[in-house]
């Protein structure tokens, strides 16, 4: 199964990712830890996308699929993965369903309002070494700005100041709106309200999850 998250920035995909992991063991992947790694690493690849990523604006689509393509061919995506970040918009969408056509998909939409994500994102902490992710209002560290999992400094995303966030909604709503579209039409697109807790959005997540193994057939709604 291929499950794809589409939210914006601060919606919760990451958290929602990391417990569809635990739950099915689908890895995570997120192109944007992908990026952002490849920029603290100083790679060529992440030197030529650091000022798109600074500002908020996406990445080239070849450079971030050759990332994905890579990655969904690794051994332990066999049974299925989890998409945090990508696509971004339907030429994304469409270039994956050209690399891999044969999997079982389901597209969450996370819905939430733009004010909410403001006060989210304001307090979010992250660690660049291993990716966990914090938030000061109510996910602490246990010791300020260290990382619980792995001891390293804890650090605000660059891309989270506030006028680049309203950008990033922006540009989420511009470029996401074709895309449910498409999985709208492809009927395996499900919307859960983000505005509720982790658990009541993961118990939703979950049990369309479990429908859609056990082979009842995705309906839009
Ligand atoms: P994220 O962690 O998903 O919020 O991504 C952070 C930044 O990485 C985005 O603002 C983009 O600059 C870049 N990025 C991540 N995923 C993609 C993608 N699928 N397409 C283009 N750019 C991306």
């Amino acid at each position: 199964m291929r499950v794809i998250l589409l939210g914006p920035a601060g919606s919760g995909k990451g958290t929602q990712a990391d417990l569809i992991q635990k739950n099915y063991g689908f890895p995570k992947i997120s192109t944007g830890d992908l990026l952002r790694k490849a920029v603290q690493e100083g790679t060529e690849l992440g030197k030529k996308v650091h000022q798109e990523m600074k500002a908020g604006k996406l990445v080239a689509d070849d450079i971030v699929l050759e990332l994905v393509k890579e990655r969904i061919s690794a051994p332990d995506c066999r049974t299925g993965y989890v998409l945090d970040g990508f696509p971004r918009n339907l030429n994304q969408a469409l270039l994956l369903e050209k690399i891999e056509n044969h999997r079982l998909e389901t597209v969450f939409e996370i819905l939430i309002t733009e004010e909410e994500i403001l006060r989210r994102l304001s307090g979010r902490r992250v660690c660049l070494q291993c990716g966990a992710v914090y938030n000061i209002n109510n996910n602490k560290p246990k010791v300020d700005g260290v990382c619980d999992i792995c001891g390293s400094p804890l650090v605000i995303r660059e891309d989270d100041k506030p006028e680049v966030i309203k950008e990033r909604f922006r540009i989420y709503v511009e470029t996401t709106k074709p895309l449910v579209e498409h999985y709208s039409r492809k009927k395996v697109l499900f919307q859960v309200d983000g505005q509720n807790s982790v658990e009541v959005i993961f118990k939703a997540i979950k049990s369309i999850i479990d429908r859609r193994i056990s082979g009842a057939q995705g309906v839009s709604n």
